[in-house]
């Protein structure tokens, strides 16, 4: 049942802007309510123009904003006196009423007014909430649904036939409300709830007080098996796991041919307890309960025929043949129902469904793959209500497509920031907690790309990619812990990264540590421990990415942070370098090896990054002072002097060496080695 949490001390008041804010917030806190990005909220408040004259302002929500973070700002603000006699006209079209309302701003510079604003205008109380509560929507999208609204709430309640979203239907519900003193709430057929009240508190308390009887409505209806009784045996979770991270990178890869895409993969039990049942084959194939769902989840899921006792192998080739069916079918859809200048968009799913193992989500980024994670579970909840009341119709395939291509609702896309070279991609990066592989994870989630920080460090690892969440957004990073020279922990730390994007595209062999002592004194542990780290280290993550490439079919980036020590010899660090050079020929190696399946391999040659990494670190100074023979003070001096007079590379600087080969500036070279020196000593390859 929804909890009524109104608190009116935080309220701030009723007539005002900020009780509006709160009243949003607190409505889109609670995802059965109100979808993320759905639903939209308005105040009519009394307010003062620049000539000092009293006008009455709609503020409504803007287009392309969630309720449950919404702040002032998010809110725009329209002359209701000027929109008012609208209600007047008996049609209008789209681009007319758009172009209207723009001319009846009230305060410049806020975001564009929702493409529902006329539904708050047409309703003559002062607060309006339109939601999609999971419970009502159950009602809107049953076939018997007039007659359930009927028997729930009487005459308080009046039923709106379906049409999409605009004049027309805003008009509707305007007549609805106006002709009869008696109704409380419109609930709009597969489409959400409209409420309102005198105040910002009336409007709330009335909005949870409506949902609430459906709620206690519809758990009155005895249950059955709602999704039919199960039919498929779930794997055990290892197996699960095992399962899905040999399969996400095919999927990734059959739905990434036009525009890399990122997964998200939702194992919850009320996600199984949906897939399992014997009905969600068709429950799930008969579309979109409501206009909200659709422009994130698609009209359909790909609800992957197979059961785990087939096998994984049968999943494998399952998974390759459903996702080009879906492809096909989507095709035929757009080019049915397509008019002039419509422009298809990516036509891979964006909701996968897989008996036994749970959903699958895909968008062109961690943020929009959860938005319809968290989408296509409230469709699943409204399905449930629905098949409860005997049965769950949807938008036909005609209306669905009215939606998908409506232009009011593409604007919201064409307010998403410009695309970035590595938009969809994923890299993992070893040793990302410092120095070089920190830097370049910056970089390469500055330029769009979502970035797995693996490190031995852990914790650092964490600080780093919290600190890229906190920039650029939700799930732009994780922190992986493994050591590069430990097979098992290799593999995990990989599998990890599949499980959380479902794919990988570019590898980054950075993970370093360093020796120096003249050969005398070289011990062999010293010379095991360097080994096992810049050569067996860089061949198992190596291996690991070209196994998930091979898979994925969508080529790979491997790229290798070597060393000026690669290719010219350094004095007492024997050991050091030979294992940088060992890098650097398996790097060649493989540039030969991955080459025809467009696998690239490139390495960059470093030299004195000094400032941010902790390999020149005082062991390793002290080091570099006993082999020349000199006191540490004058070694300091020595490198002082590199840094400021001649040899000046930061981290920074590597990781702007590492965006090049990541990026499709490099796409014709492999095997390629790149120098980062300073441009003055000589790392260049001898
Ligand atoms: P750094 O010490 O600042 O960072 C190296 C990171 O690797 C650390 O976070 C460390 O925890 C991690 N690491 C160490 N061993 C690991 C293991 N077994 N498994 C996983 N992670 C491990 O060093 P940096 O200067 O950023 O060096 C990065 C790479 O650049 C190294 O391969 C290094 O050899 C190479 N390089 C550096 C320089 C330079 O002057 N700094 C010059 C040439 C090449």
């Amino acid at each position: 049942m929804p909890k009524d949490l109104w608190n009116a001390v935080e309220a701030a008041g009723d007539d005002n802007l900020d009780s509006l804010v709160y009243r949003s917030q607190l409505l889109g806190t609670d995802r059965a309510i109100v979808n993320i990005y759905g639903g939209n909220t308005s105040a009519k408040l009394e307010s003062t123009d620049h000539l000092g004259r009293g006008v009455e302002v709609l503020w409504v929500k803007g287009s392309g904003s969630d309720l449950a973070t919404i702040g002032s700002s998010g809110f725009a603000a329209l002359r209701l006196d000027e929109i008012l006699p609208l209600f007047e006209r008996s049609q209008m079209s789209d681009e007319e009423m758009t172009w209207y309302l723009e001319r009846c701003i009230f305060e410049p510079g806020r975001p564009r007014q929702s493409i529902e604003t006329l539904l708050h205008v047409f309703i003559p109380a002062k607060h309006v909430d339109h939601t999609h509560p999971d419970a009502v929507i159950s009602l809107a999208s049953s076939p018997r649904g007039r007659q359930v609204v009927h028997e729930i709430y009487g005459k308080r309640a009046a039923w709106a036939e379906y049409v999409r979203p605009g004049f027309a239907l805003s008009k509707e519900i305007g007549r609805l409300v106006r002709n009869d003193p008696d109704v409380e709430c419109v609930v709009m057929a597969k489409h959400g709830l409209v409420t309102w009240g005198d105040t910002s508190e009336e409007a709330y308390h009335n909005t949870v007080r409506i949902i609430d009887e459906a709620e206690r409505y519809l758990a009155a209806v005895p249950d059955k098996v709602i999704f039919g009784p199960v039919t498929v045996r779930a794997p055990e979770p290892k197996d699960r796991n095992r399962i899905l991270t040999g399969i996400l990178p095919i999927l990734r890869g059959a739905m990434s041919t036009e525009k890399s895409v990122v997964l998200n993969v939702d194992l919850g039990s009320e996600i199984l307890n949906f897939v399992n049942g014997s009905r969600a084959p068709g429950l799930s194939q008969i579309g979109a309960a409501c206009p909200d769902h659709l422009v994130h989840t698609k009209r359909l899921p790909l609800f992957i025929t197979w059961n785990p006792s087939d096998g994984a192998d049968s999943l494998k080739r399952q998974v390759l043949e459903q996702v080009d069916e879906y492809t096909d079918a989507y095709r035929d859809y757009f080019n049915i129902h397509h008019s002039e200048g419509d422009h298809m968009s990516q036509p891979t799913p964006r909701v996968i469904l897989i008996p036994g193992l749970g959903m699958i989500t895909a968008g062109p980024h961690a943020f929009a793959a959860e938005v319809s994670r968290q989408l296509y579970r409230r469709a699943i909840e409204a399905m449930r209500g629905a098949v409860k009341l005997g049965g769950f119709s949807s938008l036909t395939p005609q209306e669905s497509f009215a939606v998908e291509y409506w232009p009011l609702e593409l604007y919201k896309l064409s307010l998403r920031p410009p695309q970035k070279i590595l938009d969809g991609k994923v890299a993992l990066i070893t040793g990302g907690a410092s120095g070089i592989g920190r830097a370049t994870a910056y970089l390469l989630a500055f330029h769009g790309a979502h970035v797995a920080v693996a490190d031995i460090d852990l914790v650092g690892a964490k600080v780093v990619a919290e600190d890229i969440v906190q920039r650029y957004g939700f799930g732009r990073a994780i922190a992986i812990g493994f050591d590069v020279a430990d097979e098992n922990q290799v593999m995990e730390g990989f599998a990890k990264c599949i499980l959380t994007y479902g794919g990988l595209d570019i590898v980054i062999n950075n993970a370093g540590i360093s020796s120096s002592a003249p050969i005398e004194h070289t011990t062999l542990e010293m010379w095991d421990t360097t080994f096992d780290v810049l050569a067996k280290g860089y061949f198992l993550v190596a291996r690991e990415a070209f196994r998930i490439w091979k898979e994925q079919a969508t080529g790979g980036n491997l790229i290798v942070i070597a060393s000026k020590n690669s290719v010219a010899a350094g004095r007492s660090a024997a050991a050091y370098s030979a294992a940088k050079a060992a890098e650097l020929h398996l790097a060649r190696c493989l540039a030969e090896e991955g080459g025809s399946q467009g696998i690239r391999v490139n390495s960059i040659l470093p030299d004195a990054v000094l400032r941010g990494s902790k390999i020149w670190s005082s062991s390793w100074r002290g080091g570099r002072a006993k082999a020349y023979g000199i006191p540490p003070e004058q070694l300091e001096e020595h490198y002082r002097q590199r840094t400021t007079l001649q040899v000046n590379v930061y981290p920074e600087d590597v990781a702007e060496a590492a965006l090049f080969f990541a990026s499709p500036a490099s796409s014709k070279t492999t095997g390629g080695l790149l120098t980062v020196d300073g441009g003055i000593s000589a790392a260049y390859a001898r």
